[in-house]
């Protein structure tokens, strides 16, 4: 294996996709990828495989124009274009993760906006747009983002945003390092569970998109803190 990118970054790489799997956030699907930071045309990311059984002998290289380059000729995940026109409308990413974590689907087939209800996900800002795939599908797509035109599509309606909802499918997370997006991942799952929870109690008091930003700052000053127990669980289970 010949990736040209630090081995720590593959290590970190492939816990990621063990934590995501165990907080809830991936299960057999969904996926997540680092930005090569030795070669910023490309980014890598797991064969299409359950990210739960990822190790590092599983790691690819993919291009921004979702091309494969893999000695052996293995596939990655067919919503590789997720990632890729994420890298290339945003040189600010680093790590980008799709799920279809549960708690958040209700909030894109739904006029209920996921928004930031607790200090631990001000990363959500203001409001999270939703990404309507007819627009650009048509009527009659399978809800993936099969290629770059929709890719495209998406990444423009995620625009500066941290999240954007994928109607009737998932969400796609992005952040400057893995251990942000992971961080991110599992909180925007938290928040759509708290969030439905306090609608059903009243009216909510959100964050002010001034109280999101700076809460957002200062959960990233400790991104390592939860990182460190996340990793911890997944030792303890044995992956
Ligand atoms: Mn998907």
């Amino acid at each position: 294996m010949n990736l040209n990118a630090n081995p720590s970054v593959i290590d970190d790489l492939v816990i990621a996709n063990h934590i995501l799997v165990n907080e809830g956030v991936l299960d057999g699907f969904g996926h997540i990828s680092v930005r090569n930071d030795r070669d910023p045309g490309r980014f890598l990311i797991a064969r299409s495989m359950a990210p739960g059984l990822v190790t590092s002998d599983d790691i690819l290289t993919c291009d921004l124009d979702g091309n494969v380059h893999d000695d052996q000729g293995r596939k990655t995940y067919v919503e590789r274009f997720i990632h890729s026109e994420i890298y290339r409308c945003r040189p600010d990413v680093m790590a980008v993760i799709h799920s279809h974590s549960p708690a958040v689907i209700p909030f894109g087939v739904t006029g209920t906006r996921l928004r930031p209800i607790c200090h631990m996900s001000g990363f959500l800002g203001a409001q999270v747009p939703v990404f309507e795939i007819r627009h650009a599908a048509g009527e009659n797509s399978d809800l993936l983002i099969r290629n770059q035109a929709l890719g495209q599509a998406l990444a423009r309606d995620l625009g500066n945003s941290a999240v954007a909802l994928l109607r009737g499918h998932g969400n796609v997370v992005v952040g400057f390092s893995i251990q942000q997006v992971v961080f991110r991942a599992i909180y925007t799952e938290s928040n759509a569970r708290l969030q439905s929870e306090a609608m059903r109690l009243g009216e909510i008091n959100y964050l002010t998109p001034e109280e999101a930003q700076s809460t957002s700052d200062m959960n990233d000053e400790h991104l390592g803190r939860p990182w460190e127990v996340w990793k911890r669980r997944v030792q303890a289970r044995g992956y």
